[in-house]
């Protein structure tokens, strides 16, 4: 009887979750355009080293299968979402609110279908390679997704966290007038671990800062990029997975810039991948704890209320005299009235939520989130056993916090316009976000 009952024990332990991971290549096989950084078009010269997607699938007791992936791009856009969710769906059986698409914010990535599109002016041959890119791109989410279904196995999960001190607030490095900004960072690493008895298979791993170390030429995923080469290398067979949370307001600092600096700028970001893994390093070699399943899964949507815009009479006025993106913006702002009678008032913000059994929450929130949502997040819900990343669905905009708002500067009032948003957003912004985050952690609750 005592035998019966251990093996029962033992089965349905090992039988908790089954997990995969892969990963699939996206470094570009030709001269694309560079994506992140506005401006004159930047086609990359030389690759440093490989960008991927990489893909877990958890599949728990109850038998539904949620899978994270997390990319070495800037960003996604609702286009390439929707193609991206209509394939895991059809080909794979993954629904919407079971599937994570987490961008690494990457800034040294070709451009992808629309994603920031007010940022670039392409020539038709440099329009062709992007389109040729992208087609080459959403082919890989479908394989990763694919593969890291087609790899469930049993396996065991565990989480713990880090630190490290890479992240610095980049709102107080811009001038004498932004040193009266709050320097708040998030340097939590958290780190999530898959392991097959003693075989690491997967390690996802977050940090909230902006992938933006380098700005040079050549294709390579940053700091992040270094950091998971680092950790492929120490723990041999597994996937190394980088999540990007609440980054926004974060620059690793300090930053090289200027010409004839890429050797010494990409010395730098590889060190600070070095930092990022020895703290991802040292939370795999302590002690982690399990985590079970099943995950509770939520999705829902909330509006995010945008002030209003600039009249049609003075955009037109005003676009004469401009050039470049600023000419984009106003241009598309004319559209917007020429289209639909007016600036669109609004933009629809996702949120995801996953709850890991009764010990531990994963928060997904669309796009450029500052670091105020992980701290404010964290204080309510946990601060050892929540994970909250920003950086997924479209990219959006900056997300800022009601004080990143009021305070003004890129992230809460000037950033706007070059996401294709008539104005900054009203000050129910955190309002609405925090609401929508409470309503999905009530739902996910047994
Ligand atoms: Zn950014």
């Amino acid at each position: 009887m005592k035998w019966i009952l251990l093996i029962l024990l033992t089965t349905s332990v090992h039988a908790a979750w089954q997990a995969g991971a892969a990963k699939a290549d996206i470094t570009p096989t030709e001269s694309v355009p560079l994506a992140g950084y506005g401006g004159k078009t930047r086609m990359s010269q030389r690759v440093e080293h490989a960008i991927w997607l990489k893909a877990l699938a958890l599949k728990d007791a109850s038998g539904a299968t949620s899978v994270l992936v997390t990319a070495d791009l800037v960003g996604l856009s609702d286009k390439m979402i929707a193609v991206i969710d209509k394939n895991a769906l059809e080909k794979h059986g993954v629904a919407r609110e079971r599937l994570i698409l987490n961008s690494s914010h990457n800034h040294s990535c070709p451009v992808t279908e629309d994603v920031l599109w007010l940022y670039y002016e392409f020539t038709p041959e440099e329009a062709a390679a992007k389109d040729r890119y992208t087609a080459m791109v959403y082919a890989k989410y479908d394989e990763v997704i694919g593969k890291a279904i087609a790899s469930l196995a049993p396996s065991e999960l565990a989480f713990e966290q880090g630190l490290a001190g890479v992240a610095v607030n980049r709102r107080r490095s811009r001038g004498p007038e932004s040193r009266a900004f709050g320097g708040q960072v998030d340097q939590d690493v958290p780190v999530i671990t898959v392991k097959a008895g003693n075989d690491l298979k997967a390690i996802v791993f977050g940090y909230s800062c902006h992938t933006t170390a380098l700005g040079g030429l050549s294709i390579n995923g940053d700091y992040a990029g270094f950091a998971q080469l680092n950790l492929e290398k120490l723990f041999p067979g597994s996937v190394a997975m980088f999540v990007q949370n609440c980054g926004g307001d974060a620059n690793p600092l300090p930053r090289i810039r200027g010409k004839n600096t890429d050797t010494e700028a990409t010395s730098l970001a590889s060190k600070y991948g070095d930092i990022l893994a020895e703290a991802v390093r040292q939370v795999i070699v302590g002690t982690l704890k399990p985590l079970n399943g099943p995950i509770r899964v939520a999705i829902g949507e909330t509006e995010l209320e945008l002030q209003p815009g600039i009249p049609l009479d003075e955009l037109k006025q005003r676009v004469p005299n401009l050039t470049g993106m600023p000419k984009r913006e106003f241009e598309h702002f004319i559209r917007q009235y020429e289209t639909f009678g007016s600036t669109p008032d609004r933009v629809k913000y996702p949120v995801q939520v996953w709850r890991f059994g009764p010990d531990f929450t994963f928060i997904a929130l669309t796009g450029e989130t500052v670091v105020d949502y992980s701290l404010k997040f964290k204080a309510a819900y946990g601060w050892n056993n929540t994970w909250v990343c920003g950086y997924n669905n479209d990219l959006l905009s900056y997300v800022p916090s009601l004080r990143v708002l009021k305070e003004g500067g890129y992230e809460g009032v000037t950033g706007m316009f070059e996401y294709g948003h008539r104005a900054p957003y009203t000050e129910t912004v955190e309002e609405r976000i925090t609401t929508k985050v409470e309503e999905l952690m009530k739902a996910t609750v047994k």
